[in-house]
């Protein structure tokens, strides 16, 4: 039996600890690791299918040039050569890597050494940038430093928590989960501010569905209500802040329209001032619904000037809390990752700054200005200025705003490297040479949460194929570059000690990231190097939160309130419906990882589209059936999913969907590339879309043992079911005859056996092709979204034995006997208990989420589905 590894999750902000035990078959089995800090044993949906997702068959196993397969040899040299040449004939800024918040801190180190000190330009960004740059940006302008001042037991001793643009039960869940039990401990009441009625706002006292993109009014008139009601902290504002004046003035100037700006009635906003203003711990926790909009940076100093006001941070209890969607943006943030930050947390418009780092280095090129954050890098790459690119772990073909101009930036970019795990992605296909890269559970350095807590990611398993860690990839470019005194590490050690040693140099106390009690760590203790919080000085205490006694780390040591002028959201003449877009429970980014897991897939199988009612009826779309949105730039299609929490006038899709995954539900490439003027960040939750029906003439629903190389369809969204996969599908003309098209799209072969069922007076037709007793195929067809069909039966029948020919027959049905449950949808992941299960269970009296999961054992792994099972509840019994 193997000895569980401990290391960290590869998702999300929270950071969860994992116990990894490596089977001899090339499986894993994972379990959340109790003593880690960040989840304490608990895992969620994702982290709990992370031993579905580490299969080799997806991955990019060797290096390739033009598609040919290379040695690592003649790849980095060609790499090496090629941004050199670059360089020499066009300048410094002609080159830029575009980086991601995937990377261990480490590999993230060597990235930006690279690019700022040895290479000469600061065009390094990171899909960093489309996650938290707002918050940042909002934390420098306020505190001086990029410091969250909190932890997460803060949300567990808060008595109120405001969940600001934040749907923490599906994208921190566990997080979430903490944030439960402390409620059902203390009795902690929360608050969730978002324009969309969330799972998470299903959970919580109040609901406030403000006017998207009015957050700013929302708390100046907070900070206008705090200071008339008396509930300044003058002791702190008087000896540990300045500005307070200019902020009120901006605040008060729409104080009187804030009902009208964000949308809310007066006695709602009145009942949230008033339990915000007599509540001494309270923490504002703030996600992307803050961050990705064009007034990020504004939202969140509105934000933390509320706090400063009341003198309510870094107090057990009190803070604003910035929570990151990435594993580890924030050591993105440590290193310097975005291209207007420099290394440790120093500013790169600091002069002095500049030369510490260029010293430290010993630096032949250091960069002297902020390079081209991600959308101008990726602009600047469609208009020729950079000429060579390397992209390492992130997919910008997808997730970038005006995604379609990102592809075509790439397809005319005269050199693209892309470093990654996944041989097929829609960034891949544009690549002159692919670096295959270390995976999770092969990856040895570290991860930053949320909380500041430094982790370990540990290796459990050799690298796949030839793939190797992304620091070495980077090392061995530098030295070919000529530059391999400076990038000459033997392994991830030595880097974290370089890292840890700078953010000690010059320091002193005047900048917050420091971790110089780890600048001589040895390899033995970096091996068993325990989960830590910054700051971490040598001799000094380690860890705790920030600023309940003042020492900002601006000039003056005190913090600083920023103006924040609200307005209204400008609306313009283009179309009128706001497109909202975001993640779903299960996935994760473009799905390169949680696609390959049959469970994860199960609980949302194809991109959809949310709506308010009174949008669907106007646009005469109707639940279930496919939907299709769309701009000037382009358009994308998703099932209807008609929800009156969705807020009028305001449509919601998943960010998941890539090219790989269905034909045309690339959300990113609807949403133009307005940014923050601070921050940088993309405005990517403010799109402006029409809606109208897709034009069905046919839909269907197949099951595939192998995935079709096409799927003939107008529509299609294709998952990983187990033992093979699931598509749904629909198009706008029949075919000519249905027999002829389903052998076109599985080719029987002559031992197969095809059964067919046709009703022409309904229109639907039914194919199944076994070879022998296992099924290859199937396919449901009909005029209409083919309600009558149980996708979770016709799954299914891909781990089925159908032994006579009459079970091969009744699989026709496309759903169970009378004899047989069908379980409907997947709620629960973890036991894959579905709707219709749990309806079953509510039915007979199990009106508790616990006396469900008694019954189905749904919600009592990992509770990411306690959220939709409490909703079930809800609706049965009217009990909301
Ligand atoms: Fe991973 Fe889930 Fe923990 Fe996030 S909450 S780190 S996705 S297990």
């Amino acid at each position: 039996m193997n000895v569980p590894v401990r290391t960290t999750c590869p998702y999300c902000g929270v950071g969860c600890g994992v116990l990894a035990t490596p089977g001899p078959d090339g499986s894993v089995t994972v379990a959340g690791d109790p003593e880690h800090p960040a989840n304490f044993g608990r895992l969620c949906s994702k982290g709990s299918a992370l031993g579905e997702t580490v299969g080799l068959e997806e991955r990019l196993l060797h290096p390739e040039i033009d598609e040919r397969r290379a040695a690592w040899d003649e790849a980095l040299d060609l790499v090496a050569a090629r941004f050199a040449a670059t360089i020499a004939e066009h300048g410094p800024d002609a080159v830029a890597f575009y980086v991601s918040g995937q990377l261990l801190t480490e590999d993230y180190y060597a990235a930006n050494k690279l690019m700022k000190g040895f290479l000469g330009s600061a065009n390094i960004d990171t899909n960093s940038r489309l996650c938290m740059a707002s918050s940042v940006a909002g934390h420098r302008r306020a505190f001086g430093s990029d410091t969250v001042p909190g932890t997460y037991e803060d949300l567990e001793e808060a008595d109120l928590v405001v969940l600001v643009g934040s749907n923490l039960a599906w994208c921190h869940p566990v997080l979430y989960q903490r944030l439960l039990a402390a409620k059902e401990r203390r009795g902690t009441r929360i608050v969730v501010v978002d324009p969309r009625r969330t799972n998470t706002a299903d959970g919580a006292e109040l609901h406030l569905p403000l006017r998207p993109g009015s957050d700013v009014a929302l708390f100046n008139g907070l900070l206008n209500h705090l200071a008339e009601a008396g509930a300044m902290n003058q002791d702190f504002v008087r000896r540990h802040t300045s500005g307070l004046d200019a902020a009120l003035d901006a605040a008060r100037l729409l104080a009187d329209g804030t009902a009208e700006l964000t949308g809310l009635p007066q006695e709602t906003l009145d009942g949230f001032y008033g339990l915000f203003a007599g509540t001494p711990r309270v923490v504002t926790v703030y996600s992307q619904g803050v961050n990705q909009s064009a007034t990020g940076t504004d939202k969140v100093n509105a934000i933390i000037n509320c706090h400063l006001l009341t003198g309510r941070i870094g107090r057990p209890g009190a803070g604003p809390f910035s929570v990151t969607g990435q594993p580890n943006a924030m050591g993105g943030r440590e290193v310097g990752g975005l291209a207007n930050q420099l290394a440790a947390h120093m500013a790169i418009e600091d002069a002095d700054a500049r030369n510490l780092v260029g010293r430290f280095w010993n630096a032949p090129h250091m960069a002297e200005r902020a390079g081209l954050k991600a959308v101008d890098l990726f602009r600047a790459v469609g208009d020729g200025r950079v000429k060579a690119l390397w992209i390492m772990a992130t997919n910008p073909v997808d997730s970038m705003p005006e995604a379609d101009d990102v592809r075509a930036a790439l397809a005319a970019c005269p050199f693209v490297v892309v470093s990654d795990i996944a041989r097929h992605t829609d960034t891949t296909a544009h690549a002159h040479v692919l670096l295959p890269a270390a995976g999770w559970g092969e990856k040895d350095g570290t991860v930053t949460n949320s909380e500041r807590r430094i982790s370990r990611q540990r290796p459990f398993r050799a690298p796949a194929g030839e793939a190797r860690p992304d620091w070495w990839i980077i090392a061995e470019v530098a030295k070919r570059m000529g530059f391999g005194e400076a990038f000459a590490w033997d392994g991830p050690a030595a880097i974290f000690r370089e890292h840890a040693a700078l953010s000690a140099a010059g320091n002193d106390g005047t900048r917050d990231f420091d971790i110089g009690a780890y600048s001589g760590i040895g390899e033995a203790e970096y091996d068993a190097l325990e989960p830590f919080q910054w700051p971490a000085p040598a001799g000094g205490p380690v860890g705790g939160r920030f600023f309940a006694e003042g020492g900002f780390f601006t000039p003056d040591r005190r913090a600083r309130f920023v103006p924040t002028p609200a307005s209204g959201t400008p609306r313009g003449t283009g179309p009128r419906l706001v497109l909202n877009t975001g993640r779903v429970r299960d996935h994760w980014h473009t799905m390169t990882r949680t696609g390959l897991s049959p469970r994860l897939s199960a609980h949302m199988a194809e991109p959809y589209v949310e709506m308010h009612p009174e949008d669907a009826a106007a646009a005469g779309v109707a639940a279930g059936t496919l939907a299709v949105v769309e701009n000037r730039r382009g358009m994308a299609i998703g099932r209807a999913v008609v929800d009156s929490g969705a807020q009028r006038g305001s449509l919601f899709m998943p960010i998941h969907w890539t090219g790989q995954q269905a034909s045309r539900s690339r959300v990113d490439a609807l949403v133009d590339g307005v940014t923050d003027p601070v921050s940088g960040q993309p405005a990517l939750k403010d799109g402006r879309v029409t809606l109208r029906p897709f034009p069905a003439a046919w839909y269907g629903f197949g099951v595939f043992r192998d995935r079709p190389a096409t799927l003939r369809a107008d529509y299609w969204a294709l998952a990983r079911a187990r033992g093979g996969f699931r598509a749904e599908l629909a198009a706008a003309a029949l075919p000519t005859e249905w027999r002829a098209w389903f052998e076109a799209l599985v080719s029987p072969q002559p031992e197969h056996e095809l059964l067919a069922f046709h009703d022409a007076a309904t229109e639907r037709h039914r194919f199944a092709l076994f070879d022998g007793e296992r099924l290859v195929a199937a396919l449901f067809i009909g005029p209409d979204p083919l309600d009558g069909v149980s996708r979770s039966f016709a799954a299914q029948g891909l781990e089925t034995t159908f032994s006579t020919a009459g079970d091969r027959m009744r699989f026709l049905a496309g759903r169970p006997g009378s004899a047989a449950p069908d379980r409907g949808p997947i709620v629960c992941s973890c036991f894959e208990v579905g709707t219709n299960q749990i309806a079953s269970a509510i039915g007979s009296g199990r009106v508790t989420i616990e006396a469900v999961g008694v019954a189905l054992r749904a919600g009592t792994n990992c509770g990411s589905c306690r959220p939709e099972i409490r909703k079930l509840i809800a609706a049965a019994t009217g009990a909301f």
